[in-house]
């Protein structure tokens, strides 16, 4: 242990405590990294009496200028290259029902510890001399660390009732850390689920966030969904789960499919926005699924209500409403088109017209494709994706030739006002976009004078006179 604390900030800390004759403990998740052989980009430190006092000498002798004070929570932080070191004092909390904010007063060690969300979390090492290197545990920490299990360090309820941020958090780090949550831990949050009502959107997404960025996205997501607590802040992806049977046939469960495509993306992308499509990419089959005895089960339109949803979806989520929620839209539309295209007979118009509306994000596009393929079949997954294959290649082929992706027709609407004399009107819409249509169904080349010349067509089709200029 003490050669693993080989941080200069250690040895510059446990000089001070020693001067001082105070305690002071590396705490949290910090410790839990360490333990587990992981990198971690923070360091906190807990001790008795006042961080801030203690964040200030540290600073002072490692030449460091800039203390950040946070008076409020009695907390300082400093920097120390890319690492963040923070400094607070030992303390004990006590809550309110409606608040998962809590009051704070001084207190010991094991106060602080026992405020702790769970036993791995928990773990102190001790940095005076005296002691320097010793694991505090008094939560058998290290034991749930070897066994992998989440465990609150007090009564589950209550950890969980004080501040159901928590339970996002047990998932988050039993998905991220592949580790179970304890029965009693878990039994726990499905009775306290209904208490996430009193967390912030901003603060759900930031846990589950970290729960779509981790390696294997469906072990967090069947957790929250099997605990309850996703009905609880996001029912349209709750209600994906199960399986209806009419007349002996059964759609699958789209839920589930949803899970393996994240899955299966997981390993070619950490985009984040990227996954969250491959999140909602089926959002809209629960309000379009209908029966029909010659069809089965169908889900028409669940590309284009799942795009309508999403808008609605991402502001109560306190997601962000700019381009990033629209190329989740695009994307979310756009699920099915590559498919239309493994035909063989496909004409260069619709992969011309998908390079178009996909634009740059063609790429992402085959990606999701790619990771929707969930047959248990592989002798299928296999020849979907050789006709994915396929599909890539021909849209290289027409890329190549007619450069449609970044594609600006030729002929922009202040040029067709200038060419006849008139204003911004429905005719420019109308001329613009049979240029477009004609360039995307190949009837002329993307090329200005041809552009040119079907203007003049359709301007004369409309009883529009080109200006002669002097
Ligand atoms: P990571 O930094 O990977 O998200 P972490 O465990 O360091 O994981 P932080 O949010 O940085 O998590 O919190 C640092 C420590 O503070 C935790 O290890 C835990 O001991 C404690 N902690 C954080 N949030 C809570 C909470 N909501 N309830 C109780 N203790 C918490
Ligand atoms: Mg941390």
């Amino acid at each position: 242990m003490k050669k693993s604390l080989n941080h200069p900030v250690f040895q510059v800390v446990a000089e001070v405590l020693k001067e001082e004759s105070r305690q002071g403990y590396a705490i949290g998740g910090y410790v839990r990294d360490l333990l587990l052989g992981r990198t971690s980009k923070d360091i906190d430190i807990v001790v008795l009496g006042s961080g801030i006092d203690l964040a200030r000498k540290v600073a002072d002798r490692l030449g460091i200028r800039q203390v950040s004070v946070f008076k409020n929570y009695g907390t300082a932080m400093i920097r120390h290259g890319d690492l963040e070191v923070e400094f607070v004092g030992a303390r004990r909390e006590s809550y309110r029902s409606d608040s998962r904010k809590p009051l704070v007063e001084n207190g010991t060690l094991e106060d602080d510890q026992k405020r702790r969300d769970f036993t791995i979390n928990a773990l102190a090492i001790c940095l005076h001399p005296s002691c320097y290197g010793e694991l505090v545990d008094p939560f058998n920490g290290l034991k749930d660390l070897k066994k992998q299990v989440i465990r609150t360090p007090m009564d589950p309820e209550r950890t969980f009732s004080d501040d159901p941020l928590r339970m996002m958090r047990a998932i988050r780090f039993a998905a991220q850390l592949h580790f179970a949550i304890g029965d009693q831990t878990y039994q726990a949050i499905e009775s306290n689920a209904s208490r996430l009502q009193i967390v912030s959107n901003e603060r759900i997404m930031e846990e589950l966030h970290k729960i779509l960025l981790s390696t294997k996205p469906s072990l967090g997501l069947k957790l929250l969904e099997g605990s309850g607590l996703l009905r609880e802040f996001f029912p349209e992806l709750a209600d994906l789960k199960g399986v209806d049977v009419r007349e002996g046939i059964r759609h699958k469960d789209n839920f589930f499919h949803t899970l393996e495509v994240l899955d299966n993306l997981s390993p070619h992308t950490d985009k984040l926005w990227l996954r969250w499509a491959a999140l909602l990419h089926d959002i809209g089959k629960p309000p379009t699924k209908k029966f029909s005895p010659s069809l089965g089960w169908t889900f028409h339109g669940h590309d284009y209500v799942g795009y309508r949803m999403i808008p609605g979806i991402f502001r109560r989520l306190k997601l962000p409403m700019n381009e990033k929620m629209k190329y989740v839209q695009k994307l979310v539309l756009l699920h099915l088109r590559p498919i239309a295209l493994v035909d063989d007979q496909v004409t260069d118009s619709a992969v011309r017209r998908l390079l178009y509306d996909a634009g740059d994000d063609v790429e992402d596009l085959m990606l999701l494709c790619e990771a929707d393929i969930t047959s248990k079949n592989e002798k299928r997954v296999r020849r979907y994706l050789q006709n994915f294959k396929k599909v890539r290649q021909k849209m290289r082929e027409i890329e190549e030739k007619d450069r449609i992706r970044n594609f600006q027709p030729p002929i922009t609407g202040e040029l067709i006002m200038e060419t006849f004399g008139i204003k911004p009107s429905r005719q420019v819409g109308i001329i613009k976009d049979a240029i477009k249509e004609a360039i995307l169904d190949g009837e002329i080349e993307n090329d200005y004078h041809q552009a040119y010349q079907l203007m003049l067509e359709k301007g004369q089709e409309l009883g529009l006179e080109p200006v002669h200029r002097r």
